[in-house]
């Protein structure tokens, strides 16, 4: 890997997304060898990611490059590589450009979507959770309104302008509520000659309320706003399979339809060497101790999504966001720098700031910690929040420079098929 040994001790990151990039930025001052490990070289804001699959916002302004977080610390290296596998005994791990020793490993590989072992839902079902997947679905929703002109079957067209989506957490319910914005507001004018009022956004929900972590005055609102927006919310009602042309769920409810978006469940990212299922918590993730450390490894840490710190308050471990990952990866920095100057490690105490989640222009709810509010202004607050922690200057000013646009010109103007989605259609034309 070209990494020279140095005398500090080398800490090993694996993954530059929330937990890891907090980790750096806190292990800059001390005297230590730091590795980024990531298979992309940029970091992903991923609440930001259905914006970008719905036309809102290119790509690139919601990454950021990691080289970057690192220039102007020394002993600092990036290499963009995929970890195989981590041989714990001998300290050292497998990527896909060679072979590393660590003094520290640190596993912040978060999460990835999880279709509960369902292998057909999988291979015709379409996630979120990579910059990739999200211009897969962009160029989908638009391919699928491009093959509806084309075809005089009505039942065929039904199906490519018909959205199902699976899950109705935050992600679920900002995807449905941004594509009924794109039906209301952009279709009629980009396809005049097509009767768009037939495009249908289904969101489909296990339970019988939506966002689940949120209180109920925030879910019954949310409902509410999306179904303004002409979203069909089906609550109760479990998806069983998805064959790419016919959604079955546990009732008597079926769907025909071109796009399915499984938003539905996220588990561990693990890696070999440490996925041994006696080793596993709940959702595939790493048990911690409260100090990050992985059971059983005096020298192996996890933080954010992968890591599961079962506590009272916390029995299945903090939930997959954002904030937990942050404020992990500070309070191992701040541990890794005790452990080596042989001082005792404190205890990782999680601040939970709240949680938000936008519905569409004007629409959003907040639950914070002592206030929940509905409406315009949580709309407000909920941009001011990303826009907060997203990193970069310039990504923070292209942002909010195409909300601006978008929210006065009513307007997406993302919606390019610049990698197009390779979709069969010919199951439709039966
Ligand atoms: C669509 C979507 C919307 C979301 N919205 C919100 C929201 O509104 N608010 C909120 O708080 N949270 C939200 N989340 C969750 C939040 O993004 C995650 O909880 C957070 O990113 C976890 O941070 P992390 O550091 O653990 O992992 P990540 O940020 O996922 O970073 C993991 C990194 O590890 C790298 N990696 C993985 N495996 C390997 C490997 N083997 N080798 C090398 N590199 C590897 C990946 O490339 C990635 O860069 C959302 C997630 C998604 C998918």
């Amino acid at each position: 890997m070209n990494i020279p040994r140095s005398n500090c001790p080398r800490i090993i990151i694996i993954g530059g997304g929330f937990g890891g990039v907090s980790l750096v930025e806190k292990l800059s001052k001390k005297d230590v060898q730091v590795v980024l490990l990531d298979k992309n070289n940029y970091h992903t804001f991923q609440p930001l990611l259905y914006q970008v699959s719905t036309g809102g916002l290119e790509p690139d302004s919601i990454a950021y490059p990691l080289r970057k977080v690192l220039i102007g610390y020394d002993n600092f290296f990036f290499r963009l590589a995929e970890v195989t596998e981590i041989l714990a005994e001998k300290k050292m791990l497998k990527t896909t450009i060679g072979e590393i020793s660590y003094d520290y490993l640190v596993i912040a590989t978060g999460s990835e979507t999880n279709f509960f072992g369902n292998d057909e839902l999988e291979k015709h079902a379409m996630a979120m959770k990579t910059i990739p997947q999200s211009l897969n679905l962009r160029s989908l929703i638009l391919e699928n309104f491009e093959q509806a002109l084309l075809t005089d079957d009505y039942h065929e067209r039904d199906a490519l302008m018909n959205f199902v989506i699976v899950g109705g957490g935050p992600t679920g319910v900002e995807l449905a509520g941004a594509l009924a914005e794109i039906k209301k507001g952009i279709l009629p004018k980009d396809y005049p000659d097509l009767d768009t009022r037939r495009a249908q956004i289904n969101l489909v929900q296990g339970g019988d309320r939506l966002l689940n972590a949120m209180s109920e005055k925030a879910s019954k609102k949310a409902e509410e706003f999306l179904e303004e927006l002409g979203v069909q919310v089906w609550k109760n009602v479990r998806v069983t399979s998805y064959d790419g042309k016919t959604v079955r769920t546990k009732t008597d409810l079926t769907f025909e339809t071109a796009t399915l978006v499984w938003a539905a469940g996220v588990k561990g990212a693990t890696i070999k060497g440490l996925d041994a299922k006696e080793l596993m918590a709940a959702g595939n993730r790493l048990p911690v101790n409260e100090f990050n450390q992985v059971v059983g490894y005096e020298d192996i840490f996890a933080i954010g999504d992968i890591a599961c710190m079962q506590t009272e308050d916390t029995p299945n471990g903090h939930p997959m966001m954002a904030q937990p990952a942050i404020q992990q990866g500070r309070n191992l920095g701040e541990n890794l720098i005790r452990l080596l100057d042989g001082k005792p490690l404190k205890p990782f105490e999680y601040k939970d700031k709240g949680s938000m989640a936008t519905v569409g222009r004007n629409k959003a709810v907040c639950d914070l910690k002592n206030i929940r509010f509905q409406g315009v202004f949580a709309w407000f607050v909920w941009m001011f929040v990303h826009l907060f922690f997203l990193i970069g200057f310039r990504n923070r000013v292209v942002v909010f420079v195409n909300w601006v646009y978008n929210y006065v010109r009513f307007d997406r103007e993302a919606r390019l098929i610049i990698r197009p989605f390779k979709r069969d259609y010919s199951q439709f034309k039966d």
